[in-house]
């Protein structure tokens, strides 16, 4: 058959019916399953027979919701864990030895960084950075010892964009595992596997869910390289609750609609930002004036919900304008149906050098904004009347 759309997987991709001819998936919750006899247990055990035999390894709302975000990325296979930082560090432990080398934006989420200086060192695995605005420089990290090109895109907090395809033609070159955390994208606008990545992270948590609900990951691609993973986290145990992904699979049925109303108001409060007086400059990836807009118009179909502008008056008026704020949420999240802002200098960024910031483009007036779905007028008025306070 042909393949389906996106929106058509999204929504169309389902277990197979029960008796009873439901029309919206059950949930399945059950810590194991049952064997016929012993013979069925055998063949399970061996895995002569694909089926499930408890939940930390397989559970059929996991499947369901694995399926779709393989569909919707172009990959292979894949597996779903607790949180995004669970995909994260299980892509890592299950795949590097002792004395194995990572090459990384140094643009990268802060507990992902924090995994790279202070967790996998403890095993002798080691990460170099290179400069997200020298990409002609990402070969000179690579070393004998590398195995992972790692990066995200847009990055957070300061949405630059790096070229996926200079990316995979990179570990092509060297022999590389490239992974990409997809998260801001989510795989309705990118999918990494087109340009060579061949592992794909998501923190489900974001837009995937959309709601602000519940927390969840993901990892998907290559076959190889997802069983070396799934070996990994069937016997670690960060597999993802079957309540959460069946949550995370009907939120999927409306991600197409979602994002594209998501980055629809985050183009207008852009475009409002950049002819404001109190702004410095304004970063989306679908603005003209962004340094990396011709990539991310050819890697992206829309720019995302991000948004980041530099408020005039530095650390002070970061502050001052998150205590103005009315309607949106100042809130650790991003992707909520709920407008959110941040200010990174005052608060998940500040214990950072000064030099260091600038290298992954944090100034101190750097605002972020995870546009919602609210109507834009109402982010807008809200967000004009915290800058002309
Ligand atoms: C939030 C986030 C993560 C971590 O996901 P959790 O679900 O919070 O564990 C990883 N990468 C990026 C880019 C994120 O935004």
């Amino acid at each position: 058959m042909k393949k389906k759309q996106f929106e058509t997987e999204a929504i169309r991709t389902q277990l197979n019916r029960s008796e009873f001819l439901e029309h919206s998936n059950p949930l399945y919750l059950t810590s194991s399953f049952i064997f016929e006899d012993a013979e069925d247990m055998r063949a399970s055990f061996s895995e002569e027979k694909e089926r499930n035999i408890y939940s930390r390894f397989s559970n059929p709302n996991t499947s369901e919701f694995v399926d779709k975000i393989c569909k919707m990325e172009g990959a292979e296979s894949g597996y779903a864990f607790a949180t995004g930082m669970a995909a994260v560090f299980s892509t890592f432990a299950a795949l590097l030895n002792s004395g194995d080398h990572i090459v990384s934006a140094r643009s990268v989420f802060g507990s992902t960084h924090t995994l790279f200086t202070k967790i996998l060192p403890k095993w002798g695995i080691e990460t170099s950075y290179f400069d997200i605005n020298k990409p002609n420089t990402i070969e000179d990290f690579i070393t004998s010892n590398t195995k992972i090109l790692y990066a995200e895109s847009p990055t957070n907090p300061a949405i630059d964009i790096i070229d996926l395809e200079l990316l995979g033609s990179i570990a092509k070159k060297h022999n590389l595992i490239l992974v990409i955390d997809n998260c801001f994208a989510t795989p309705y606008l990118q999918q990494p596997i087109k340009y060579g990545a061949h592992l794909v992270i998501h923190s489900a948590t974001k837009l995937i869910d959309g709601q602000g609900r519940v927390l969840g990951g993901v990892t998907v691609g290559n076959a190889k390289l997802i069983r070396e993973i799934y070996l990994f986290a069937r016997n670690t145990g960060p597999a993802l609750s079957p309540f959460n992904a069946w949550t995370l699979s009907k939120s999927l049925e409306t991600l197409a609609v979602r994002v594209d109303r998501h980055c629809e108001n985050a183009l207008k409060v852009a475009e409002f930002l950049e002819q404001h007086p109190k702004v410095n400059w304004v970063k989306y990836p679908f603005l003209k004036s962004h340094p990396q807009y011709e990539v991310a118009k050819k890697q992206m179909k829309l720019g995302g919900n991000i948004v980041a502008f530099e408020i005039k008056g530095g650390i002070a008026a970061g502050i001052k304008f998150l205590n103005t704020i009315k309607m949106c949420s100042l809130s650790a999240n991003l992707g909520d149906t709920r407008t959110i802002v941040t200010h990174p200098a005052s608060t998940t960024h500040s214990k950072l050098a000064d030099a260091d910031k600038l290298e992954v483009n944090i100034t101190d007036g750097l605002v972020r904004i995870s546009v919602g779905l609210e109507h834009v007028d109402d982010i807008i008025l809200d967000l004009e009347q915290a800058l002309n306070s």
